[in-house]
C-alpha cells in the first residue's frame, strides 16, 4: 500500500518507518501543507494514498487542519468515502476532546504517543489495511 508520514518530529518519524516500511512505500512529510501537496499530487497522477499517519502539532498547518483539508480534497475529487485514504492521528494530544475533534473531522483512528508496533498494527488491522497482527 501507499503509505504517508506526516510529522515534524525526526525520531518520531523514524520510528513510524520503521514500523510501516514492510507494508509500502512510505513518503515522508514535516507539515500539513507538505501533506496536502503530496496528496493532491498523488490523486492527480490517479495514484492516491492508502494510510496517511499524522500528527498533530506541527509547524505551517497543522494535522487537524490538513485532515479537514485532506477530507474536502477528496469530496472536491469525488472520490467516494469507501475509496478515501486512511488516516490515523499520532499524537500526544491526548484529551478526550481532541480525540473527539479528530473523528468529528474525518480521521478514522487515534494513537496517543508513545506509538508502539502493538498499537500501531492493531489499528491497522482493525482498518482492514493488514493481516492479523500475529502473522507479521
Ligand atoms: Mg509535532
Amino acid at each position: 500500500m501507499k503509505i504517508m508520514i506526516v510529522e515534524d518530529d525526526v525520531p518520531s518519524r523514524d520510528l513510524l518507518q520503521l514500523f510501516l516500511a514492510d507494508f509500502g512505500q512510505c513518503d515522508l512529510a514535516s507539515n500539513g501543507r507538505q501533506a496536502l501537496d503530496a496528496v493532491e499530487k498523488a490523486m492527480d497522477a490517479g495514484n492516491p494514498y492508502d494510510l496517511i499517519c499524522m500528527d498533530i502539532m506541527m509547524p505551517e498547518m497543522d494535522g487537524m487542519e490538513a485532515l479537514r483539508a485532506i477530507r474536502r480534497l477528496e469530496i472536491k475529487h469525488f472520490i467516494k468515502e469507501s475509496d478515501s485514504v486512511k488516516i490515523i492521528m499520532v499524537t500526544a494530544k491526548g484529551q478526550a476532546g481532541d480525540v473527539m475533534d479528530a473523528f468529528d473531522s474525518g480521521c478514522e483512528a487515534y494513537i496517543i504517543k508513545p506509538v508502539s508496533k502493538e498499537k500501531l498494527y492493531a489499528q491497522l488491522e482493525e482498518l482492514g489495511l493488514i493481516a492479523q497482527p500475529d502473522s507479521i
